[in-house]
């Protein structure tokens, strides 16, 4: 299949024009990623189970795993859902639109393939003008996972979507690189008390100063054990990860620049290819000798955790076209938007986790 890109001039303004294509290929059944605030989606019409089976294969993704679906604005909720909790009116109030996934019980207009047959579905209203825009103009609720292939870093860019998708789906939308770069908070909203299934930009702080009580999926945090079961299907593989072993070293900033060094020099004098992934603050604890014969990258400033969030799949991804054989990277405080931060890079190192 021949993919067609197109590229957004003005991301804040897209006009109708531009997206008048992509909406069409949605309407009728076809695949295009865009752009969101979180990662790039590769989108399909979430009420037509052909169209999601379409999603599973262009991303070699389990079947299992369910699809969120995307909608333009509040109205698109009631159709989808059989029941609004409490909790979920004030979390859209606060969040929507934004980088929020909430779990509700289905109504019977969603498919089970795009629940993966589960009885509940996955909504967000995403607040990226060209993901807004063109969901709106398609006038369908849009299931869309992240734009890549199952298992590899989740796209940042239309050229991360372009590597996976090109060949496979009908359209890229190209709206530039998007802004926080981790994938949505997912919070299950149909128990008693709120459960943060996934962390991201909402932080659980942010949810607790609305809510007060919120738990999270004990599977979801700390050290996770490999054989822990989450309750977002799609928690337990081994996704986001680069190629390359990857070890992730936790600690305060100049041990674990320590610890990452002797580990370095370890692999090196095995032969390996090397790649250390560091911060602006922890960069000068590398010596220039190490710096020479290994690939060193900073993933942004620990002081502002957004820039590592929104580098953290491109490094990974840049590591794959290097083609080191093990990555060491620093790990960060697991509180507010470390919490996403450590989640992700804990599944890219497949949980191998050294205390520095
Ligand atoms: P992605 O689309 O790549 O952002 O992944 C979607 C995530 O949402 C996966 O981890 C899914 O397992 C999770 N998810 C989607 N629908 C549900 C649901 N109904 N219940 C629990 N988790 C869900
Ligand atoms: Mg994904």
């Amino acid at each position: 299949m021949e993919t067609k890109r197109i590229t957004i001039k003005d991301r804040e303004h897209p006009q109708d024009g531009e997206l008048r294509e992509a909406a069409e290929i949605l309407r009728t059944g076809g695949l295009v990623a865009f752009p969101t605030e979180t990662v790039y989606g590769l989108g399909a019409n979430a009420l037509d189970e052909e169209a999601a089976k379409r999603i599973y294969a262009a991303k070699g993704r389990p079947s299992d795993n369910p699809l969120i679906a995307h909608i333009a604005g509040e109205s698109g909720l009631a159709p989808l859902v059989s029941r609004i909790p409490e909790a979920a009116k004030k979390l859209m109030e606060a969040f929507w639109p934004g980088p929020l996934t909430m779990i509700f019980p289905k109504s019977e207009a969603v498919p089970y393939g795009t629940t993966g047959g589960l009885e509940t579905v996955a909504v967000r209203m995403p607040s990226d003008p060209v993901a807004n825009r063109l969901i709106a103009l398609a006038g369908v609720p849009v299931a869309a996972p992240s734009a890549n292939t199952s298992g590899r870093p989740s796209p940042t860019t239309a050229d991360h979507v372009w590597e996976d998708m090109n060949g496979r789906i009908e359209m890229v939308v190209d709206g530039g690189p998007v802004g926080i770069g981790v994938e949505s908070t997912i919070v299950d909203v149909t128990g008693e008390v709120p459960m943060v299934l996934r962390p991201g930009a909402i932080t659980m702080e942010m949810l607790r100063d609305l809510l007060g009580e919120v738990e999270i999926d004990p599977a979801i945090i700390g050290p996770m054990s490999p054989d822990a079961h989450p309750k977002a299907p799609g928690m337990k593989y081994r996704h986001y990860a680069p190629k390359a072993d990857m070890t992730l070293v936790e600690g305060e900033p100049e041990a674990m620049a320590e610890t990452i060094c002797l580990l370095a020099g370890e692999s090196l004098a095995q032969g390996k290819r090397v790649g250390v992934i560091c911060t602006e603050e922890t960069r000068h604890f590398y010596p220039e000798s190490l710096m020479e014969k290994t690939v060193v990258r900073s993933m942004g400033q620990r002081a502002k955790e957004e820039t590592i969030a929104h580098n953290l799949y491109a490094v990974l991804r840049e590591f794959d076209e290097l083609d080191v054989d093990c990555i060491y990277c620093e790990g960060f405080p697991r509180t507010e938007l470390g919490q996403a931060i450590m989640n992700r890079l804990t599944k890219a190192a497949g949980h191998k986790i050294i205390q520095a």
